[in-house]
């Protein structure tokens, strides 16, 4: 699909009078919009619910949006449980999808209700001693192992992904039988989570996923008469980075997992499990924007566009080497007739946000605006280089420009040094 930025020229010039480049930007707009189809695509599942992966946008004005848009939070860490409970969250709108997860962490989801989802079957000890007791509401993360493929066809496989590779979950065995331990225990509400394959770009991911974590369902009451109260599809709905790709279509996707809980559990009279998602890139990666500034140009071997951004605002593009689309500002209908490599200032040759990038011509003050950076941008980044963290602006519906989080200061990169910084050397 083409990839239009969601703020013009004109916008971002009116912006920089008071908040300087570079920034990230996010879209209410989208972000509400694409929240309400995913809300109707499983709204034939009574229980469904969106638990937003904090870690893709960790940011309480983002949570804010979505919960009013009846997501709940899925949780990671201790400063992610902090955040969802100070903006008002409690109890089931909060999930707690952890590993290798400090006893402390444990204590607090139990404390403020949170669902805790054991990525291990040691986990059931440790939790017990951590919380007191087995909380009533507790769900298991299932790992399957192998190879995860998806739709083969003369390219390749649609999806592969390697769950036998993966640090996560609970073999089958180990599954069932921590489903009985947490019933001895006191467990009254059971559910299951499990996360095979990353970013898929595919309409069948979810109902593949469905099928199979559907059919252990049934399993798994046949064996141990758990019946699950909820099955979480977790997050790895993808997104199109590149214009080219297909985009996955959320109404599609919700009816392929309906037809996966008609087949499977409707005939074994499991018809009231909810459907969770804990999706992360597909809520927020294509609303926000990183808005640089063209600050160099230099022609060596190669012809270089420095910008006032670096891998350390977003560093998909240099780890990944993921492809993040970009937009000059004012130039959006002019011939992309310039091949750039598009660099930040980091001392490393992987910060680049684009190779070989075929653009308008790039003067110097023009402002670049690079996509898809609303999940997994800002969060990602880091102070290599003495690089600060950059602001997070929200686009109002209105069209007001709102800052959520201010840009870090020098001071603040200072701060954790006190000792040191008194000393004034
Ligand atoms: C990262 C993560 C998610 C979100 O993944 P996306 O690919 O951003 O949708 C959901 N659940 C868990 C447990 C995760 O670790």
């Amino acid at each position: 699909m083409e990839k239009k930025p969601f703020v013009t020229k004109e916008q971002v010039e009116e912006i920089v009078k008071k908040y300087p480049t570079p920034f990230h930007i996010y879209d209410e707009k989208g972000i509400r919009e694409n929240a309400r189809k995913l809300k109707a695509a499983f709204a034939w599942n009574k229980g469904f619910k969106e638990y937003f992966a904090v870690k893709a946008t960790p940011n309480p004005s983002i949570l804010r949006i979505l919960h009013e848009e009846g997501c709940g939070t899925d949780c990671s860490s201790m400063a992610e449980l902090v955040m969802s409970h100070k903006i008002g969250l409690s109890g089931n709108d909060i999930m707690f999808s952890s590993n290798d997860t400090p006893d402390e962490e444990f204590a607090y989801a139990a404390e403020i209700g949170a669902t805790i989802n054991l990525d291990d079957i040691t986990h059931i000890p440790f939790v017990k001693k951590a919380c007191g007791s087995i909380p009533k509401r507790i769900s298991c993360r299932y790992n399957p192992g192998g190879v995860f493929t998806l739709g083969e066809s003369k390219e390749g496989f649609q999806v592969m992904d390697n769950p036998g590779d993966a640090k996560y979950g609970m073999t089958k065995d180990q599954l069932m039988e921590a489903y009985s331990t947490l019933k001895a225990e006191g467990a009254e509400e059971f559910g299951m989570h499990a996360f095979l394959a990353s970013n898929t770009i595919s309409n069948d991911y979810y109902p593949a996923l469905a099928k199979i974590l559907f059919s252990l369902a049934v399993e798994i009451k046949e064996k141990t008469g758990v019946q699950l109260k909820f099955i979480n599809l977790s997050g790895g709905v993808g997104i199109d980075y590149k214009p080219e790709q297909p985009a996955n279509d959320i109404t599609k996707i919700g009816e392929g997992v309906k037809k996966a809980y008609e087949e499977v559990l409707v005939p074994a009279g499991m018809d009231d499990v909810e459907i969770y998602t804990e999706l992360g890139r597909f809520m927020l990666a294509p609303y926000g924007h990183l808005i640089t500034k063209a600050i160099h140009e230099k022609h060596i071997y190669k012809e270089y566009i420095g910008v006032d951004a670096c891998a350390s605002n977003l560093m998909r593009p240099a780890v990944y080497g993921s492809y993040h689309h970009i937009t000059v500002l004012g130039k959006e209908n002019a011939p992309a007739d310039q091949t750039y490599d598009v660099t930040g200032s980091l001392c490393e040759n992987c910060d680049k946000f684009a190779v070989d990038r075929k653009l308008p011509k790039i003067e110097m003050g023009d402002y670049l605006a690079i996509h898809d950076t609303g999940a997994h941008g800002f969060a990602m980044g880091y102070n290599y280089n003495g690089r600060l963290w950059s602001a997070e602006l929200l686009l109002r519906e209105n069209g007001d420009v709102t800052q959520i989080r201010r840009a870090e200061t020098i001071d603040d990169y200072f701060a954790t040094l006190d000792g040191f910084w008194n000393l004034d050397i």
